[in-house]
This record gives C-alpha cells, sequence and structure tokens, in this order.
C-alpha cells in the first residue's frame, strides 16, 4: 500500500479535530449561506405581470399564459416551472419593480408529480374596447401610468388605467362599429385600433 501523502494525512487529522465537512440534512435543518440562490418566488403585491422575467429566462422557464375567461374578462398568468429553472437569478435581475420575483433560499424542491413544480401569480387583463385584443395587464399599466406622471396623460389607455386605479372610471362598453370615431379617442384601445382612429382622424 503506498503512504498517503502528507497533505491529504494533514486533511485527516484536521477532520478528526473539528469534524466532517458535510451536514447532517435532513436529519438537521441545513445552513443556508446568505447569498444561496434557491427557488424563485413570485411576490403577487409587487408584481405587475409585466412578463419581462419571462422574456430574459435562458432555459424558458417561465410561460405568460393569456386567456379569456367565460365570463368575458381576460387573465393574465405567469407560470414559473421550476423543474426546469437553473436558478440563475436573470428574473430577479431583470423585473421592473425590483421585487416582483426574488430568489429564496429553498432548495428541498423534490415533487413526485413535475405538474406540481409550478410558481404561479395573475392578474387581469385589460382588452381592447372595440376589437377585444388583449392589451397588457391591469397592474402594469397602472404601474407605468404612476411611474410616468404627469406624462402619462399623452396616452389615453394610461390615464384610463389610472383614473381605474382612483375608481374614477366605470367599465366603458364595448363597441364594434367602424369607422371609430373621435368619441373613441378616450377608450381603452389596442396598438391597432388607435392607429386606425388616428388615420381616420387625419385622412378620413
Ligand atoms: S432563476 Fe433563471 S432559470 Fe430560474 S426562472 Fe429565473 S431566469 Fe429562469
Ligand atoms: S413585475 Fe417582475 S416578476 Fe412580475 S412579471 Fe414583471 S419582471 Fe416578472
Amino acid at each position: 500500500m503506498r503512504k498517503p501523502k502528507l497533505r491529504e494525512l494533514k486533511e485527516a487529522v484536521t477532520a478528526l479535530v473539528k469534524g466532517p465537512y458535510t451536514s447532517k440534512f435532513p436529519k438537521a435543518p441545513a445552513i443556508i449561506s446568505e447569498r444561496y440562490r434557491g427557488k424563485p418566488e413570485y411576490h403577487e403585491d409587487d408584481c405587475v405581470l409585466c412578463g419581462a422575467c419571462g422574456e430574459v429566462c435562458p432555459p424558458g422557464a417561465i410561460d405568460m399564459v393569456q386567456e379569456r375567461r367565460e365570463d368575458g374578462t381576460a387573465v393574465r398568468r405567469m407560470v414559473l416551472h421550476y423543474d426546469i429553472c437553473i436558478f440563475c437569478g436573470q428574473c430577479q435581475r431583470a423585473c421592473i419593480t425590483e421585487k416582483g420575483i426574488i430568489l429564496s433560499n429553498k432548495f428541498d424542491l423534490a415533487v413526485f408529480d413535475r405538474s406540481e413544480a409550478v410558481e404561479t401569480v395573475e392578474d387581469e387583463l385589460l382588452t381592447c374596447d372595440v376589437c377585444g385584443e388583449f392589451i397588457t395587464s391591469r397592474k402594469h399599466a397602472q404601474w407605468i401610468a404612476r411611474k410616468l406622471g404627469p406624462i402619462a396623460y399623452s396616452n389615453p389607455a394610461l390615464v384610463l388605467a389610472a383614473w381605474g386605479d382612483m375608481g374614477l372610471v366605470d367599465e366603458m362598453a364595448t363597441r364594434s362599429e367602424r369607422p371609430l370615431k373621435r368619441t373613441d379617442n378616450m377608450r381603452l384601445l389596442c396598438p391597432s385600433c388607435r392607429r386606425s382612429l388616428i388615420q381616420t382622424e387625419e385622412w378620413g
């Protein structure tokens, strides 16, 4: 048998005195470093469902689902599949509110059914009053309006979202007749209908 090298012998003696380097988890709670990057978690109060985290996620672990409910309202849902997540932290870095998604120190994420490995957050979607096209989440529009302050008054959709935030406007009835008229200016319109309205106003 070859003699152990001095360095290995030193390590063995150190381990005898200090105890093993490994932890006793799961018998004892694991000691997690403060900077550990574990399960990303949405924070409903701070997430405005803008979708930026899904855009930057390298393995495509975050889906944005948009659907219309039976009652006619629409919803946007961010679905994070943490069985695909590589815990890189890009979602947290790109979050426009800086607090919408934060990597926790949770690491014990095993599940029997992978469909349970999801983290979701959802909010109402604003839709075009004329064609019904999805615009963005209500929270996102309100967040942009608050961020822009008085400049938001240059965009009717943001003004309506801000007024809705303050409880100053009720939901408007949809209308599908065309061409759009000047009175439609203060409606919630998707970019396509807004362009069509401006073209009608400018060139008839
Ligand atoms: S930590 Fe990285 S991989 Fe995981 S959800 Fe965020 S961006 Fe995607
Ligand atoms: S607010 Fe942050 S966490 Fe929420 S969807 Fe946007 S980037 Fe993702």
